[in-house]
């Protein structure tokens, strides 16, 4: 087909973009102009033939959500998956929606973990009755020793409603001094490789927030995957990602939205799809509209323009190094202050131009910034190091100026 040849279909294209395919995908094809470098892809959507254009310009990326290998594990993962935090705020009704609809969105990766609450069992419920082999299944336990991990391990297996999980993870490993319980006789490695040589699990990965650390280890450690945040303005693992591809890691990446910090979830999507060295995104969605939204960005890739490359440096900068990911691993507080809301309703009063809403909220908190008695409590739990005592003053500083 010629370049003339698809320009022909121009209107017809605007109008078939514009719509969502409903149907599964059959079969697609990928057209690439040498002269341009630009991607077109041909799809066939049951009776119709979608036509999709993909603005890119290398190889190796079209058609419809890409499929990328995770490292070693050979797991062929869709770039888009899912994050399994929010959907504690769900209920087990709209859990199976969602899954209906990553089924539809042609996602198949999900991550969760033992300390979300609720996250691992509303899976579980949701992926009952023959749903659980079109995912590839990932979670995680922060477990040190042995018969913890192991203990953990048929609590995740139970709630998933599985007896395989493919993908397992050490969650949140902090420093060498926690590596070398994990890796220890009686540590929780132990459990993990008994778990796989028994078939209940397929693969054991890592999960940190740290770059350093987790580099430092990168080369001795037996796992096949890293988990790691990535995001416009947390782009410190960008040379950790690096070395974990030339060692053939598994890069998952976590925190695409800087845990809510980024507004424009899309542009940020985008921005991470734009490193060749990761391979599944797993932004949380607690609503089937997020699944469609989110799966959109990888079923319809367009590359970032030089616009939207100034837009992300004007945002990086404005946001600078210290701002909160809202993990809420300071919480609880002595007070009982909700330490990540702070700051992101800071966020809608300095940022987002929502002056007046976010004044009402913070108003109405019944505990807010300023019960803060600086006992420093938080300040140690807090893996981005933040000075949260000088922060939440500035909050309510800014909250009654
Ligand atoms: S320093 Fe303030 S925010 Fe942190 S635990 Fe103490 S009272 Fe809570
Ligand atoms: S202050 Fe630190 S620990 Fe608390 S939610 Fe924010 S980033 Fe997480």
């Amino acid at each position: 087909m010629t370049k003339e040849a698809i320009e022909k279909f121009d209107g017809l294209l605007s109008v078939m973009l514009s719509a969502k395919p409903k149907y599964p995908l059959y079969a697609s094809s990928l057209i690439k102009f040498e002269s341009t470098g630009e991607c077109f892809t041909l799809c066939k959507l049951k009776e119709i033939i979608w036509f999709d254009i993909i603005k890119k310009t290398h190889d190796g990326f079209g058609g419809y959500m890409d499929t990328r290998v995770l490292g070693k594990s050979g797991l062929k993962v869709r770039c888009i998956g899912f994050g399994g935090i929010p959907i504690q705020r769900s209920t087990p009704e709209m859990a199976s929606g969602i899954i209906d609809q990553m089924i539809e969105e042609g996602m198949n990766f999900i991550d969760t973990a033992r300390g979300y609450t609720v996250s691992e069992s509303y899976i579980g419920q949701a992926l009952a009755g023959g749903k659980r082999d079109q995912f590839i299944l990932a979670t995680k336990s922060p477990a040190k020793t042995y018969e913890q991990m192991k203990a953990d391990i048929e609590t995740s297996l139970s709630n998933l409603q599985t007896d395989y999980i493919d993908l397992y993870q050490c969650h949140l490993v902090k420093s060498r001094e926690q590596y070398e319980e994990i890796m220890s006789e009686n540590g929780a490695y132990k459990a993990m490789l008994e778990a796989k040589h028994s078939g209940r699990i397929g693969h054991i990965g890592i999960t940190a927030h740290n770059a350093e650390f987790l580099m430092e280890i990168l080369e001795e450690m037996p796992f096949e995957t890293i988990q790691f945040p990535y995001n416009l303005v947390e782009r410190q693992g960008e040379n950790l990602f690096k070395r974990a591809k030339e060692l053939d890691l598994g890069v998952i990446i976590m925190k695409p939205m800087a845990g809510g910090a980024i507004e424009d979830g899309e542009l940020s999507l985008r921005f991470i799809l734009e490193n060749p060295n990761i391979d599944v995104i797993i932004p949380g969605m607690e609503s089937v509209e997020l699944v469609t939204k989110n799966a959109t960005v990888g079923n319809h890739y367009l590359s970032l323009t030089s616009e939207e490359h100034q837009q992300i440096d004007d945002f990086k900068e404005a946001m600078g190094n210290r701002f909160c990911r809202r993990c809420g691993y300071c919480l609880p507080c002595v007070k009982g202050i909700d330490i990540p809301t702070q700051f992101l309703l800071e966020g809608y009063l300095t940022r987002y131009g929502l002056e007046q809403w976010a004044r009402e909220r913070y108003a109405s908190i019944p505990v807010n910034a300023s019960a803060c008695i600086e006992c420093g409590a938080c300040e140690p739990k807090c893996p981005y190091n933040l000075p949260i005592r000088d922060m939440l003053k500035r909050v309510h500083a800014n909250f009654t100026k």
